[in-house]
């Protein structure tokens, strides 16, 4: 039995029996990690139940037999919280983009695989949303820096079939299979993309889709859909709260992110939806 510890952030949680739990634990050093809390939900007279939150950050011990590696759960021996981000949890806009993003993190990375840099990230994060905050543009960053920590940045300098360069201000399409940029001409050859209108395409270029959130959260979404294979739970309540909370009722009738074939990426019929509050400088998460 091997004895493991590292610190993390508490992704997912799960009921398991009467009195345990079932977490998957984002950690820097060892990656997504499934651990079985044992007794996580009751007291007993030597010692006190202690739950984990979900999107809190603590130190964690947890061990593991020969098996672990074979999907197997750990188990949790210790949890010492150290952060529970309150700002997340003050907020409907933050709660929504807290919970993607943890859905994200799980489906997007492989058990156990270490990716230390995006770790950071997450935590900055979970610091930076919050009331006031521009929290749809912080998840569309965390969106962007997941994509490219798992090698799935989107490639948006030249068109995927011709290798052709994209005019900065102008519409293109954005091909689901080559993952990245399709442009006008070779557009009728490809078979599942999304138009992309000229305000998200230049930002696209720039590498910062956070500058236009409501497209750039519809387009990414649909991204990520397509390379798990199924659409995130929390997908249509993101973009419900966002939009509720950028006072975009009109949207309601806005292209769903099941659009496939010829869709455009636009959840926003408004703006940007979050322009007001748009945060271009850096000051997002791993900006
Ligand atoms: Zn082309």
């Amino acid at each position: 039995m091997a004895i493991f510890t590292d610190i993390a952030v508490c992704l997912r949680r799960l009921d398991y029996s009467e009195t345990s739990q079932v977490l998957t634990l984002f950690t820097p050093e060892h990656g997504t990690v499934r651990v079985i809390a044992k007794g996580q939900k009751r007291s007993t007279k030597t010692r006190v139940a202690v739950g984990v939150d979900l999107l809190e950050l603590g130190q964690v011990v947890w061990s593991a037999g020969p098996a672990a590696s074979e999907g197997r759960l750990s188990t949790l021996r210790e949890w010492r919280q150290q952060e529970i981000f309150p700002n997340v949890r003050q907020d409907l806009g933050a709660v929504m983009a807290g919970q993607y993003a943890a859905e994200l993190i799980v489906t997007m990375l492989p058990e156990t695989d270490p990716y230390p840099a995006l770790f950071e990230v997450v935590c900055k994060f979970l610091a930076h949303i919050g009331a006031g905050k521009p929290n749809l543009a912080s998840l569309v960053r965390l969106m962007w820096l997941t994509l490219h920590y798992t090698g799935h940045l989107p490639q948006w300098q030249r068109c995927g079939v011709c290798g052709r360069g994209v005019e900065a201000a102008g519409p293109a399409f954005f091909g689901l299979n080559t993952g990245g940029l399709i442009c006008g001409e070779c557009s009728g050859r490809v078979g599942q993309r999304v138009k992309v209108e000229g305000p998200l395409s230049a930002a696209l270029l720039a590498g910062r889709p956070e500058r236009v959130p409501g497209r750039g959260f519809a387009l990414l979404d649909m991204y990520v859909m397509h390379l798990a294979g199924r659409p995130l739970r929390c997908s249509e309540a993101v973009q419900w709260a966002m939009l509720r909370l950028a006072g975009a009722a009109a949207a309601a009738g806005g292209p769903a992110a099941t659009t496939i074939g010829e869709g455009t990426a636009a959840a926003d019929n408004s703006g940007d939806g979050m322009g007001e509050n748009r945060d271009d400088n850096g000051n997002g998460p791993g900006g």
